[in-house]
């Protein structure tokens, strides 16, 4: 059964890989997922023949279209908008909104392909979708950014819904774009329903939405750390990235004892020897949030900081990475670097941050590593208990919130080792993450019938 299974995941990946020429993340992904699902399809062979997979890797729906939009100097720019709707088996589609000008259809449905597995994770009832454009914020003007969002929804209202799709954000899009793209949502249907998460306070939002990525990933590294006798009081840790993930880490990183040493954006990172501490995390949020800053401008307000232009923060020794910034931001170098330096745990924020090549190096180590898939899911576990509130027409307390997040990482870290602990006593999160999400939308594909 072993050779069956090798050949026919072969041959998945041969095919997949001709289906969807020069779309390289989106052939990572589905390898990543496929390879650990081996041991699995070997007991349950029936996989094979209901071609699970084929089906899996194939999006239900992609929507691509034009966004044309007039500058600040009056003249006509046009961006590409995308949506994959990946997977409803479990229930509507969900995911975020990516403005980046890297933004292709490889991105999209790379992400979208996780993000089926993420939402299964979550113990939620949504499905996997993701979407965006590859227009780029950065240096456009609030008025820009708000006719770009009104043009990108003229199209993408007719596909969401709150029955349907419910996107959010991620990179490039926070509270300001989710305000523009909802205002315009709701002149076009005339509704006032929750068709988006991640919405401001007053406006069907959830407190804790912003704020539940970054705090989730740190409360599902408590649990990884935990499995080893360990926590993040006194250790050192590098994030990369400086935007909604890499904030709330920090921070929560930091409110649980330890001494966060860097930040970082696609132009360098600053090393502060003294770890950041509440005053210069207030200055980090409202650098970003509100001056929409560069994370250079860090190390020009404190000494004690260094900038590090052109270089990521992966050569700093630390007991402790949690990479919040983009995909494959860590290669098999940086890996060794931070082996090297002492890393004993890597806790994925950002969604496919290290390559196949560096999580061999941290998995060959026995270091602790899970998938953004299963750290990072508490974005949209926080958007699903968004959504709850809007149903109910009801706003939970920020107690309330935070108790379900520290659950639901929880469950995920349980799912995790139930299914990905090896004979060894390790768990192998990848694996874990990846069946126990993997068995739950398989089964209701096969409850659903051929769809
Ligand atoms: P933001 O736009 O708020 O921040 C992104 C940060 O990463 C910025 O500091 C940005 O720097 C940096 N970055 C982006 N692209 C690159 C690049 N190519 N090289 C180096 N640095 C880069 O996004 P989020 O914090 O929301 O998202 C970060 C990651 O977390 C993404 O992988 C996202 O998919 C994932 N994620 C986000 C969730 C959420 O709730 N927001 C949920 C789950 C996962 P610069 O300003 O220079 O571009």
């Amino acid at each position: 059964m072993e050779k069956l299974v090798s050949r026919y995941i072969e041959s998945f990946m041969t095919e997949l890989v001709s289906k969807n020429p020069g779309e390289t993340e989106f052939h990572q992904a589905v390898g990543e997922v496929v390879k650990s699902l081996a041991p699995y399809i070997e007991m349950n062979p029936h996989i094979m023949g209901q071609k699970i997979l084929e089906r899996m890797a194939e999006a239900e729906r992609i929507v691509i279209f034009r966004v044309p939009w007039v500058d600040d100097a009056g003249d006509i720019q046009i961006n590409r908008g995308f949506r994959v709707q990946m997977n409803s088996a479990i229930g509507p589609y969900k995911g975020g909104l990516r403005f980046h000008p890297s933004v292709n259809l490889s991105i999209m449905k790379f992400l979208a392909f996780e993000q089926t597995f993420k939402n299964a994770l979550t113990t939620l009832p949504m499905g996997g979708a993701k979407g965006g454009s590859d227009f780029n914020p950065r240096g456009r003007s609030d008025a820009e950014v708000m006719r770009f969002c009104q043009s990108f929804m003229t199209e993408l209202y007719r596909h969401i819904g709150p029955d349907t799709d419910v996107p959010a954000g991620d990179i490039g899009v926070g509270g300001r774009e989710i305000g523009y793209l909802f205002g315009q949502y709701k002149r076009l249907t005339d509704s006032f329903t929750g068709a988006l998460t991640g919405k401001g306070l007053n406006w069907g939002g959830s407190l804790l939405r912003p704020e539940a990525t970054g705090y989730g990933l740190c409360y599902f590294a408590e649990q990884m750390l935990a499995t080893r006798g360990e926590g993040f009081n006194g250790r050192t840790v590098v994030v990369s990235g400086a935007g909604n993930v890499a904030q709330y880490a920090a921070q929560k990183a930091m409110r649980l004892g330890a001494k966060v040493v860097t930040l970082s954006d696609s132009d360098g990172f600053i090393y502060d020897p003294d770890g950041l501490d509440e005053d210069k995390m207030a200055y980090v949020f409202q650098l970003k949030n509100f001056f929409r800053g560069r994370i250079k401008e860090y190390a020009q307000k404190y000494p004690s900081a260094q900038y590090f232009p052109g270089q990521k923060p992966w050569g700093i020794a630390c007991d402790i990475a949690l990479p919040c910034a983009t995909q494959n931001e860590i290669g098999k170098a940086d890996a060794e670097s931070l082996l090297a330096g002492g890393c004993k745990c890597v806790a994925e924020g950002a969604n496919m941050p290290s390559t196949p090549e560096a999580i061999q190096v941290f998995q060959s180590a026995g270091i602790l590593y899970s998938p953004g898939k299963a750290s990072n899911a508490g974005g949209v576990a926080t958007s699903g208990l968004e959504m709850s509130q809007n149903s109910m027409r009801l706003h939970w307390t920020k107690e309330e919130v935070d108790n379900n997040l520290r659950k639901i990482m929880s469950d995920i870290h349980e799912a995790c080792c139930k299914y990905g602990t090896e004979a060894d006593g390790s768990v192998n999160y990848v694996k874990g993450a990846n069946i126990a999400a993997f068995m739950k939308v398989a089964g209701a594909m096969m409850d659903q019938g051929a769809v």
